[in-house]
């Protein structure tokens, strides 16, 4: 049912809260700020105080943000966008590393590698791959809480010489819960002894079948290190984005999420941002949760300045009025107005939620009447 709480009618009305709380009351409603009433009740109210209702969806503001669904004709193929999961010491770090050095530009002049979140690597073949490079597991689970999905796939390492431990375990969890497919890489395999096929039969175990077992989890021995099976890993990774149809459509208003935000004592506020349709332009104006801003530069993650981020594109943007949380959804409006809008509908929002957690069941009469 829709509803809406008492603060949020009297902004719209731009009255003041005690006001709509006393015109409740002598209706014989009785509600605090943080309290919602039903669509029915508002109506009434705000007839009651004088002004003329319509009614429209509660997040009206933000409605509309998304413009157009995309047609089929309009979708292009994107990269895939991969985050690598695993037990400490397992060499998510030495993997990450390893492949950045595939990249075909990796060593060019001027190449000078940026720590900005994700990066993307083009193969030999022209396809690119884009990882997410932040802590896996916390940003993973930061990002959820937020309603964030950025990977399509997850790659499981695990070492061969430790097999499956309480990390692997949780990082299966979180694929499963994000409804992503794991590709399962057995990393370390350089090292005497050890016993992969061990990882395979203690996968099984968490219902993690490989196809060499059968199923349908593509594996891929590696080692980090030795950099030995990178280029099968990264052909698994395309196969894979290749079954999941990984399409967006790069010429709209681009739309994305929050990566990784900081604040820089030159650049001010810099966040990374995962394009994830539409193309991001220098220049756009675009909101970030409750932050927004008209982007002055954009940075790829070797601190080039680009023009333009197509989908699958992590990119440093600065101008922002603030620094976004890792998670936040980005998008770009049409003009500042807009922005301010709905910037400050989100701090409302924020603002309400937090009341309504601190204040939960408590208020009393005088409260309400003050
Ligand atoms: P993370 O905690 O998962 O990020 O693991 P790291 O990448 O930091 O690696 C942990 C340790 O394992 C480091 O000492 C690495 O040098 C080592 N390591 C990572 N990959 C390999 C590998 O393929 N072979 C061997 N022998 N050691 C590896
Ligand atoms: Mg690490």
């Amino acid at each position: 049912p829709e509803t809406i709480t008492v603060q949020e009618l009297a902004n719209r009305m731009a009255a003041r809260g005690g006001e709509v709380v006393k015109t409740l009351f002598r209706m014989g409603v009785m509600a605090t700020l943080t309290q919602t009433i039903d669509a029915d009740t508002a109506e009434l109210v705000v007839t009651e105080m004088g002004h003329r209702p319509k009614r429209v969806a509660e997040s009206d503001v933000e409605l509309g943000l998304e413009g157009a669904p995309d047609t089929e004709a309009e979708l292009q193929p994107r990269p895939p966008v991969v985050t690598i999961m695993g037990h400490v010491d397992h060499g998510k770090t030495s993997l990450l590393d390893a492949l950045r050095q595939t990249d075909v530009a990796a060593h060019e002049a001027g190449g000078i590698t940026q720590h900005i979140g994700a990066y993307q690597i083009e193969l030999p073949s022209g396809g690119k791959v884009t990882f997410i490079d932040t802590p896996g597991h916390e940003a993973f689970t930061a990002m959820r809480a937020r309603g964030a999905s950025v990977t399509d796939m997850v790659v499981l390492v695990v070492a061969a010489d430790d097999g499956v431990m309480p990390q692997t375990v949780e990082a299966i969890r979180h694929a499963r819960a994000a409804n992503v497919p794991l590709i399962v890489a057995i990393n370390k395999i350089d090292k005497p002894g050890v016993r992969p096929d061990r990882v395979r039969q203690e996968l099984l175990q968490h219902e993690v079948v490989v196809e060499s077992l059968g199923g349908e989890t593509q594996e891929v021995e590696v080692s980090a290190t030795q950099r030995i099976n990178l280029d099968k890993l990264l052909e698994a990774i395309l196969l894979q984005a290749e079954i999941l149809d990984l399409r967006a459509n790069p010429n709209r208003p681009a739309e994305g999420t929050v990566i990784e935000s900081k604040l820089d004592r030159g650049r001010g506020p810099v966040a990374t941002v995962l394009v994830q349709r539409g193309t991001l332009r220098q220049g756009d104006i675009v909101v970030a949760g409750t932050e927004w801003g008209r982007v002055r530069a954009m940075l790829d993650d070797r601190g080039r300045q680009i023009k333009e981020a197509p989908p699958s594109l992590p990119v440093e943007i600065l101008g922002l009025s603030g620094v976004p949380a890792a998670g936040e959804h980005c998008i770009v409006v049409p003009d500042e107005a807009r922005a301010r809008e709905i910037s400050e509908y989100r701090q409302r929002r924020a603002r309400e939620k937090a009341a309504l957690a601190a204040g939960a069941g408590r208020g009393t009469l005088n409260e309400m009447l003050a």
